[in-house]
């Protein structure tokens, strides 16, 4: 084989090799997509699984998993906490019937109209 062939060979190689690289890269990338979409799918489902036995066992104190419970029930209290301590901040309340943020002198909710139940003007 003279030193053309030889060098066209190496060329060709190179090339085929570099392709093979590419579709490996490619295929990697494809793979990796996949699997994150069936972890977003699984944990999507890992949550909807748990809020409904959540609520089918927050009220049992001898369930298996009730130290979660207990720990989602504080979280949730927090929340609400921290939810109230914003609402002061800003002079706004949340509307107990549709969960409106409303002015907190607003003896009506503007959005589903039910009554205050602080309001000054109930007896
Ligand atoms: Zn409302």
């Amino acid at each position: 084989m003279g030193f053309l062939d030889q060098l066209k060979d190496t060329i060709t190689d190179a090339g085929a090799k570099a392709q093979t690289k590419a579709k490996e890269v490619a295929d990697t990338v494809s793979l990796k997509n996949q699997i994150h979409t069936e972890e977003k799918k699984q944990m999507e489902l890992f949550v909807r699984l748990g809020k409904a036995y959540f609520e089918a066992h927050k009220d049992d104190e001898n369930d298996a998993m009730v130290a979660d419970i207990t720990t989602i029930k504080a979280s949730i209290e927090a929340i609400k906490n921290l939810n109230d301590q914003l609402s002061a901040l800003k002079g706004t309340r949340v509307c107990a019937n549709c969960g409106e943020e409303v002015d907190k002198d607003a003896v009506f909710c503007p959005k589903c109209g039910a009554k205050s139940e602080g309001s000054s003007t109930e007896n």
